[in-house]
């Protein structure tokens, strides 16, 4: 029979999945011979047989590739036979003139695998209760990798020679570690370090200490994947508490750890698709209903009927979960809004006063990552921050993208973006640019990034206000790019766009706390008709008054009283004062009526903070999203609750939702002694149903039935769950973000992607 060989090209998510042996393995079984490479960014593979062996082989491959990967394409082109005796694994090699064109890409960190999670709990295997397992299904990628191809040399496993026992499992293409690149055993791999006042204690003495340490009620910073957690156990109520006020964290739940999926619905209701969200290779951490009675305490998530749980994700993290048998606290180790702490010197000098002790291992860490954070939203998952476990992996967004773009997203829940060849690669959570820390770190992370996706940015894209951290970095450029000014709330209708693989045009409904518009004025409620280019603004929410500026997002009572004045003067302040106790009431409502200190805005994010105080729920908040988060969970589905009235004013576009009349409605039931979930419920479905109302009034106006919900406010799973399937009923087409947050940590995918556009179009 005569023999062929092809080669094949082999694109998509491919590196440091496992894939050369997959690849062997189906090899072998197929009968061909020939061999299988790295390149900076493809798998290469020349395969010789028989024309039946060959389709067999690539019907192997396509149907089976390793669980973690993910082929975009194969590219299979005929080359004259080369009489191969068998099919060789070839190392890595650096194919320069094919990285220019191609993608690079860097496999995110993966949770620890089920047979790994086998073997560490097995005392009878070699790895038997060591923190450092991985195969080539799971275990470290991003967070170890110095450069590409990905490689042990060029990774924070350099350091670590392999014992003759782990060097055969990484040669042997038969055995589940084969070229796992962090692989790693108790006689060669990392080891951990406790140390406190006491002392210092190294490997399995070091695991004792920090259990012991844990189960006494200490609070320890213990080394992970992407950064030090600060932990203690979560049924402490003093742990918990001396852990807050350390932090200095206001009421900002704490997210938990638990050992598997039954001590997790000990402690929250978790449905099937939340299952698979918590057990899934990326293990976020899941926003949950608490269940009663559960032991928690109250200063974990003060005032909240949700909980943050995730499962372990690091063999350490098992064996921690696994000797202490009862639920941690797993909380980013940084003094509030710096980034997370990943280096030993870091961890000694920042979170000394923190911390009563360290669980460090020498597995050096080469670039932060933060957990992500997921929920279920009509059953399915949406992120409300994307990082470790998904980032940096690409996203597919359309077709037709024509440069490499850096977006340098917005001012808070930073991240950022390159586009190139119709893929997006958001960084993980950057954070919140304010501190000179974070902004360092950030333009360190774009340094990074730029380097090791070898990406050679043509257009640099940014939010426009003038007093963004990112509007500095794009000005202090000194490469000549172009770049391009995008409003804050057109990027997330754009975001919204691609990641659901649409252009546009549709009615864009973003909603979020506050963005700059084109004249300088604050937006965030708006209604545009957008594409991936442009927008026009047909509607928005009237604006309200910041009372004292930026002090009224902090504490919803002003605004408020803010709604309240505008609407009744200060007499009906004065009727009003009962609902205000202990808050400067007069005095602001005297810089108010004389609107001093009072900027206008546009934002649906202060429409819930009106309705938080006006029920009563919240006056003052102590960190960003508790108002609405509080409102949101008093919503009953159940309730005989008539929607408050937005009207729409105005006879053509831009049209304005009132919310007077809201505000005569929500203070009258309030102070006729109204329970505060009647109030709650009435909010949203009356921001929702005048939501509705405007979408079709644009409907007949413009003849467009496609809408596209973003903006931090579509966090709220109700608002969207309402509107979303008031519109449908409807006959629109709804779009709502699942693969990316809907809020800031979403905007610069759509910058991305409207520079590309806006440059697509220019002569
Ligand atoms: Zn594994
Ligand atoms: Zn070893
Ligand atoms: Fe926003």
């Amino acid at each position: 029979m005569e023999l062929k060989r092809w080669r094949l090209r082999i694109k998509g998510t491919v590196q440091g999945v496992g894939f050369r042996p997959t690849v062997w393995r189906h090899a072998r079984h197929a009968g061909v011979s020939g061999f299988v490479s790295n390149t900076g960014s493809d798998v290469i593979c020349e395969a010789e047989g028989t024309p039946s062996q060959l389709e067999r082989f690539l019907s192997l491959l396509s149907k089976h590739p390793p669980p973690l990967a993910m082929i975009s394409s194969i590219e299979n082109r005929e080359i004259a036979p080369q009489e191969s005796a068998s099919f060789t694994i070839d190392r890595s090699s650096k194919d320069r003139n094919a990285a220019d064109t191609q993608l690079r890409l860097i496999p995110p960190d993966i949770a620890t695998c089920d047979a790994c999670t086998r073997e560490i709990l097995d005392p009878g295997e070699r790895r038997f209760a060591y923190p450092f397992t991985n195969c080539t299904d799971c275990g470290p990628r991003y967070t170890i990798i110095k450069d590409l191809p990905y490689d042990r040399p060029s990774t924070s496993m350099a350091d670590f020679p392999l014992c003759p026992d782990c060097k055969r499992e990484y040669e042997d293409p038969a055995d589940r570690r084969y070229h796992a690149q962090p692989i790693a055993c108790p006689a060669c791999g990392p080891e951990l370090l406790f140390t406190d006042a006491n002392g210092s204690w190294k490997g399995t003495d070091a695991l004792k200490r920090a259990v012991n340490a844990l189960k006494a009620g200490r609070i320890l910073a213990v080394k992970g994947l992407g950064g030090y957690h600060l932990a203690c156990l979560a049924l402490d109520g003093e742990a918990v508490t001396l852990l807050r006020s350390r932090k200095g964290r206001g009421d900002k739940p704490f997210a938990v750890m638990v050992r598997g999926t039954a001590e997790a619905a000990a402690l929250a209701q978790i449905h099937p698709e939340a299952e698979s969200l918590l057990t899934g290779p990326e293990k976020p951490i899941v926003l949950l209903p608490l269940r009663s009675g559960t032991g928690l305490p109250e200063a974990l998530a003060p005032g909240m009927n949700q909980v943050g749980i995730f499962l372990p994700y690091t063999p350490l993290h098992l064996l921690l979960l696994d000797r202490i048998h009862a639920p941690l606290v797993m909380t980013s180790a940084n003094r509030s809004d710096e980034p997370i702490v990943y280096t030993r010197v870091a961890a000694e000098e920042k979170l000394g006063a923190l911390a009563d002790g360290f669980l460090h291992h020498n597995r050096p860490i080469v670039r932060r990552c933060e957990d992500s954070v997921a929920s279920i939203a009509a059953g399915e998952p949406v992120l409300f921050r994307r990082a470790r476990g998904y980032a940096p992996a690409p996203l597919s967004v359309t077709q037709k993208t024509e440069h490499t773009v850096l977006a340098l997203g917005g001012h808070l829940k930073n991240t950022f973006c390159f586009l190139k060849q119709g893929c997006a690669f958001l960084s993980p959570h950057e954070g919140d640019l304010h501190h000179l820390s974070a902004y360092s770190q950030f333009k360190t992370d774009i340094a990074d990034l730029t380097r090791l996706l070898d990406m050679k940015p043509e257009l640099i894209a940014y939010d426009m206000h003038p007093d963004y951290a990112t509007t500095r970095y794009a000005e202090g450029l000194t490469e000549a790019l172009p770049k391009c000014a995008v409003q804050h709330h057109h990027a997330h209708i754009a975001s919204c766009l691609a990641e659901n693989r649409v252009e546009g045009p549709v009615i864009g409904v973003a909603f979020d706390g506050l963005g700059m518009g084109p004249g300088g004025e604050l937006w965030g409620g708006e209604f545009l008709l957008a594409d991936t280019q442009k927008y026009e603004r047909k509607g928005f929410i009237e604006p309200v008054l910041l009372a004292g500026g930026e002090r009224a997002a902090r504490e919803p009572w002003r605004t408020a009283l803010a709604c309240i004045i505008e609407t009744g003067g200060m007499e009906r302040a004065e009727k009003a004062v009962t609902i205000f106790p202990g808050c400067p009431w007069r005095q602001l409502g005297n810089m108010i009526t004389l609107r001093t200190g009072c900027i206008p805005a546009v934002s649906a994010g202060r429409l819930f903070d009106l309705a938080a105080a006006l029920s009563g729920l919240c006056l003052k908040s102590s960190y960003e999203g508790q108002a609405p988060m509080l409102l949101e969970q008093q919503y009953r589905s159940d309730a005989d609750a008539a929607p408050y009235r937005l009207p729409i004013i105005g006879t053509s576009p831009p049209y304005r939702l009132s919310w007077r009349q809201l505000v005569e409605e929500a203070l009258e039931d309030r102070l006729r002694g109204t329970d505060p979930t009647v109030i709650a419920t009435r909010f949203h479905r009356g921001l929702a149903y005048a939501s509705f109302t405007l979408c079709c009034r644009l409907r007949d106006d413009l003849g467009i039935e496609t809408v596209a919900l973003s903006g931090g406010v579509f966090h709220n799973k109700i608002l969207t769950g309402l509107l979303t399937t008031t519109l449908e009923k409807n006959n629109f087409t709804v779009y709502t973000h699942h693969r990316v947050p809907a809020g800031d940590g979403g905007i610069s995918l759509g910058q991305a992607v409207i520079a590309d556009r806006r440059a697509q179009e220019m002569p």
